[in-house]
């Protein structure tokens, strides 16, 4: 017997769905829960968004190190070059485009300022 988080009553413990479960059943699966479960959508990610992942979190390295490396003979502007080229694929693939539009910019800005 466990005592359901919810509705504060005591039921045999084949009325929860696993052991760590606290809620029992019958309150887990209320008419508007099961609203919720329905709109939204269950999914894995694909590998190419595993991989963009991943790019993104080295690239966001490169962009916030990138500041304070600046002053070093320019090397700042290459880490935000390689920073925004690792960014990039993740945010196209979740089709943030405002945050593609920011690390095209990043490119463009710092391939400017690198070749003049
Ligand atoms: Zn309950």
């Amino acid at each position: 017997m466990r005592k359901c988080n919810i509705c504060k009553q005591y039921k045999p413990n084949f009325w929860y769905k696993t052991k760590k479960k606290k809620t029992c059943r019958t309150c887990e699966r209320t008419w508007w829960n099961s609203l919720l479960r329905m709109l939204v959508k269950q999914r894995k990610l694909t590998p190419a968004e595993r991989l963009g992942n991943r790019l993104g979190y080295m690239g966001t390295a490169f962009i916030m190190m990138s500041p304070y490396l600046l002053p070093y003979d320019n090397l700042g502007a290459y880490t935000y070059l390689i920073g925004a080229l690792l960014s990039l694929p993740q945010v196209w693939l979740a089709k943030q485009w405002n945050l593609v539009v920011v690390n095209c910019n990043l490119l463009v800005g710092y391939g400017a300022y690198l070749f003049n």
